[in-house]
């Protein structure tokens, strides 16, 4: 392996054979007789895997692949924050039968008398299915009282108030 220092006086980085510790030569850019270091250089510690062999001799004669040996993988210290979640549709769009209002239909059931025959069932059947389970809140009874000129007497009849809504 090479020792890799630079010149302690003009800083120029030079490489020479392991062998050469210790001795004394000329620095080939300056010309001051300077001492090659007895210890390894930087790279030839051991303590990082030796690089290959090719790539051994180009970082030998290269700063910047000295650098990059002493360049640490970045660590992250903090968790990278959680993206920020999806924005919750409007409250008013999770209701049921959002847009349609409550409405009341009151079915009375002399309304409901055709001919003799009492349809108040099968009216308020047909509302109801028109209506549809989906829009229905709930029924009421009512009961009124109403004169029938039939019977010319106070007669107390019976409906159904419905809320839905539509
Ligand atoms: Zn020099």
């Amino acid at each position: 392996m090479d020792i890799v220092f630079n010149c302690p006086n003009c800083e120029q980085e030079l490489a020479v054979d392991q062998s050469g510790a210790g001795s004394q030569i000329d620095c080939p850019a300056c010309g001051e007789n300077i001492t090659i270091p007895p210890s390894p250089g930087k790279i030839t510690t051991g303590s990082l895997p030796a690089p290959p062999a090719a790539a051994a001799s180009a970082i030998n004669t290269s700063a910047a692949a000295k650098v990059e040996l002493h360049l640490k993988v970045p660590v992250h210290d903090k968790p990278v924050a959680s993206l920020i979640g999806k924005a919750k549709p409007p409250l008013e769009a999770l209701q049921k039968g959002a847009g349609r209002r409550l409405r009341i239909r009151t079915i009375r059931r002399a309304a409901c008398i055709e001919n003799g025959h009492d349809l108040f069932d099968d009216k308020v059947s047909a509302f109801l299915h028109e209506v549809g389970e989906a829009n229905l809140v709930s029924t009421h009874i009512v009961v009124y009282e109403q004169f029938d000129v039939g019977v010319q007497k106070i007669m107390t009849d019976y409906g159904i108030l419905v809320i839905y809504r539509g």
